[in-house]
């Protein structure tokens, strides 16, 4: 095969040069997906070996899928119908996309996040069992367990600003950057392969301060509804409360272009203040708009792109594409 093709000599023009084809492909990607295909291993054989594999994945769904979680996604659908912060068709493309991440989330992503949880916590606890705090046995759970969720929010922080701050975690994260059309559907358009380091470094608290006891699933799905809101299409900055809780007025600001770098928290704000990154929006403020710069992602808002699920194909493979 040739690798190289220059044109006749003399022509006039340079030699141009075709990668070769794993100069197309970008290799930290890769190595992500094989890391997580790992954890994954990991948490399959312990689970199998234990009997367990159906019951805890029946429990991820439950926690993950909860009632409560379906109700808050119709009920914010309808708020945004009724207060909309830009106003724009139910069948928007952008909707009908991230609906399309919506199932992808429920029949993959959900799983995932159960094995990533299960495989984390076994390499944990098999690898670096020091990392185990058995002082907090004794403390009561009023305490210990709200402590938990917060440090796991902090991990949280941890990951998103890693995403933002390491290339090869960025090339994952930029999908759920790139939509423009924001909805409490966006918060399901992410990457499968983007959920790997955020699980990897929430799991060190639960491990740490939680080693023999399990969070109760309830405040895990209170957690993701909190978390699902902030891509609500809604002017809400949640009053006073804004100034703790992630309000999609405050999230709306890091899906601006030009406002990346802040208000990278999930739940809780105070990491962006302690870190100098919260920008506190006002209900004065003009709704901004939201996508990439330049569009490096796909999307379905160019007038060129294909069918939604040719695109959703599209928008998963992209990461794994060198960027020229
Ligand atoms: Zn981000
Ligand atoms: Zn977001």
């Amino acid at each position: 095969m040739t690798q190289v093709r220059a044109r006749a000599a003399g022509d006039g023009v340079l030699p141009s040069v075709r990668p070769l084809w794993w100069q197309r492909l970008c290799l930290s990607s890769f190595l992500l997906a094989g890391l997580t295909g790992l954890i994954l291993l990991v948490a399959v054989d312990a689970l199998l070996r234990q009997g367990r594999l159906g019951t805890v994945l029946a429990a991820g769904r439950a926690e993950l899928a909860a009632p409560l979680l379906v109700a808050l996604v119709v009920a914010t659908g309808i708020c945004e119908r009724i207060w909309p912060a830009e106003r724009r068709p139910v069948l928007a493309r952008g909707h009908i996309q991230d609906a399309l991440f919506l199932a992808l989330h429920a029949v993959v992503v959900i799983p995932l996040m159960t094995l990533l949880s299960v495989g984390a916590a076994a390499l944990l606890s098999s690898h670096a069992p020091w990392i185990e705090l058995r002082a907090t046995e004794h403390w009561p759970g009023w305490l210990l367990v709200p402590l938990t969720v917060v440090a796991m929010d902090g991990a949280n922080w941890l990951a998103h600003y890693a995403d933002h701050r390491l290339d090869p975690l960025w090339r994952f994260h930029a999908l759920h950057h790139s939509q423009e059309e924001l909805s409490v559907l966006t918060s399901f358009r992410a990457h499968p392969l983007m959920h790997t380091t955020g699980f990897l470094l929430a799991t060190v608290p639960v491990v740490a301060l939680m080693p023999a006891r399990p969070i109760a699933p309830v405040l895990i799905t209170i957690y993701v509804c909190i978390g699902t809101l902030q891509h609500a299409n809604l002017r809400w900055t949640f009053g006073p409360a804004g100034r703790v809780l992630v309000s999609p007025a405050y999230h709306r600001l890091h899906h601006a272009p030009d406002t990346q770098d802040v208000n990278l928290g999930v739940v809780l704000t105070i990491w962006d203040v302690l870190a100098g990154l919260a920008q506190f929006p006002s209900r004065a403020d003009a709704v901004g708009r939201t996508g990439l710069d330049g569009r490096p992602v796909p999307v379905e808002q160019d007038d060129s792109a294909g069918s939604a699920l040719l695109l959703l194909a599209e928008q998963l493979a992209e990461p794994f594409q060198a960027q020229s």
